[in-house]
């Protein structure tokens, strides 16, 4: 299986983030891309491609025009306002309050386009993000072309992004830019099943009137867990999209048993929509160490994971997601892309 990922995405570099009532040290960082980089140098798992420049077209697909431009404008802005280092927004349009007419101020434009202050931006996160967003697409034309799968080391993250706002460490979301992708390069239909421990807030939003992508998350539930205000087994779609996302929220302690029946069951919908290519977003962080998760998958249980997958028996494309236990991160990951081959 190829790997597509560039140095570039390494350039979003933040020190901190806010979190337990403390500004402490980020943990969305760079050394979670090369640790699973060198990982997959040691296993042999196959080469690793520079992604392919796919411009903002691919990108314009699924995200706002005018969130665009913000995340495009955002240092210049925040630099204008006499700024430097790291942003974080602190106001929100909350229920009552409107969010359109979009305000000039970088302080009102990063509260309008956000929904959490746990995600720092700096002067190289856009760059960054594109990159990733670029590994995702080139990942997405490997399959469409042929390959039976591909993995797009994706750093930062994509499925908290919705069409307007980032968060949960996500600016763009990388999964649905490439889904949307293969849908405009002829996929007629195309899953998105979603393993992070938190669930796909941003992905679900995007395509949650569409019946062409089908999107299903494992995730612990939003009740005691982040994002807290999307995930619910209630949310099953509007309009022509009813019927086509499907959520499994756990309750904390899910372990292999608990956690493989949703993703089983997830896997017999996948096989009633038929798709033409299953897009996994494939979060690290249900494993049982890792410091922002309280479920209990272990190492062996994420080569489970990847051979479950296979039998889809479908072009797969994997999209790094969430994971935080760098130490473990290389193992569990290529673990998961191993266990699919071997499958
Ligand atoms: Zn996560």
């Amino acid at each position: 299986m190829k790997t597509v990922f560039s140095a570039g995405q390494l350039a979003h570099d933040p020190r901190h983030e806010i979190s337990d009532g403390e500004l402490k040290p980020a943990v969305e960082i760079p050394a979670r891309a090369e640790i699973v980089r060198a990982r997959i140098l040691e296993a042999g798992m196959g080469d690793i491609l520079a992604p392919e420049e796919f411009g903002m077209a691919p990108l314009a697909r699924v995200h706002d025009a005018g969130y665009l431009d913000f995340l495009d404008s955002f240092w210049t802005r925040w630099t204008e306002a006499g700024r430097g280092g790291e942003a974080f927004p602190f106001v929100w349009p909350v229920r009552g309050l409107r969010a359109d007419p979009v305000p000039d101020h970088i302080d009102g434009l990063l509260g309008r386009y956000s929904f959490d202050a746990g995600t720092p931006m700096g002067e190289e996160t856009f760059a960054a993000a594109r990159a990733s967003a670029n590994s995702a697409l080139t990942g997405a034309r490997l399959v469409a072309g042929g390959d039976r799968a591909a993995f797009a080391l994706c750093r930062p993250p994509g499925h908290h992004a919705a069409a307007d706002y980032y968060g949960g460490y996500c600016f763009l979301n990388n999964a649905a830019i490439a889904a949307q992708w293969l849908r405009d390069a002829g996929a007629a239909r195309v899953a998105i099943f979603d393993v992070d421990y938190h669930h796909g807030n941003g992905t679900q939003a995007i395509f949650y009137d569409r019946s062409d992508v089908l999107f299903l998350s494992v995730h612990a539930d939003p009740r005691e867990e982040y994002p807290y205000f999307l995930g619910h087994a209630e949310e099953t779609g509007i309009g022509a999209g009813e019927g086509f996302n499907v959520n499994y929220p756990l309750a904390p302690g899910a372990d292999w048993g608990v956690w493989s029946a949703a993703l089983d069951a997830g896997l017999e919908r996948i096989a009633r929509f038929a798709p033409d290519v299953l897009v996994v977003s494939l979060g690290l962080d249900p494993y049982e160490k890792d410091p922002i998760s309280r479920f209990r998958l272990t190492q062996d249980d994420f080569t489970r994971l990847g051979a479950r997958l296979a039998r889809a028996g479908l072009p797969t494309l994997f999209v790094l997601e969430g994971g935080y236990a760098v130490d473990a991160l290389g193992v569990n990951c290529v673990n998961t892309l191993t266990g699919f081959e071997a499958g």
